[in-house]
């Protein structure tokens, strides 16, 4: 069993490469954005209520997306292992995780950061906005506040997970290919038990 957070700015490729390493290694995939965007096109309540964070760059309070992460990890109590996209975004968040595999027997193996400057993080969202019909994509005034969000509430979940050994970083500059590579040799370096 492997349990990975893939971590990074807005606009990283996490996504996209999660999407692959699901497949490689037989993992569950949770994307709280994903997850989020699938309450909001259903109109749920949980959806009304992300929307009003979302749409301005902000996040979703801790208590609304550990409630939703925690009952889809609970969902997938027999996975081989998750891969964690997009959370925990914030110190509660990392302790709520933590805490939520110890419940189910297991750790966080790793935090996976993908490096990508931030000129080239705006440049990507944009055009990832053109077509995504996402509205937090398409607005840079949006793009910046969430990566400034990122850096104030977000990077202190790499250094948590740093203190625990458990931090690497990988150059998410170049091809998905090449990208991929890079993500593949830091899990084959990382000690998968229990
Ligand atoms: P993402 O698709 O991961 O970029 O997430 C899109 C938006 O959903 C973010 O800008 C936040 O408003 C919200 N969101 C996603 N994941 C979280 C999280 N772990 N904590 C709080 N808000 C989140």
């Amino acid at each position: 069993m492997i349990n990975l957070i893939l971590f990074g700015p807005p606009g990283s490729g996490k996504g996209t490469q999660a999407a692959h390493l699901v497949e490689r290694y037989n993992l569950v995939h949770i994307s709280t954005g994903d997850l989020f965007r699938y309450e909001m096109g259903n109109n749920t309540p949980l959806g009304l209520q992300a929307k009003s964070y979302i749409s301005k760059g902000e996040l979703v309070p801790d208590a609304v997306t550990i409630g939703m992460l925690r009952n889809k990890v609970e969902a997938h109590s027999d996975a081989n292992g998750f891969i964690f996209d997009g959370f925990p975004r914030t110190i509660p968040q990392a302790e709520a995780l933590d805490h939520l595999m110890a419940e189910e027997g297991t750790v966080i193996h790793a935090l996976i950061a993908l490096q990508v400057p931030d000129e080239a993080i705006v440049e990507r969202i944009k055009l990832r906005g053109a077509t995504s019909g996402r509205t937090d994509d398409s607005d840079e005034n949006i793009i910046r506040n969430r990566i400034n969000v990122y850096k104030t509430e977000t990077t202190p979940v790499f250094d948590y997970y740093a203190q625990q050994g458990k931090s690497h970083s990988v150059n998410g500059l170049g091809s998905i290919e090449e990208i991929l590579a890079r993500l593949c040799a830091a899990i084959e370096g990382i000690e998968r038990k229990p």
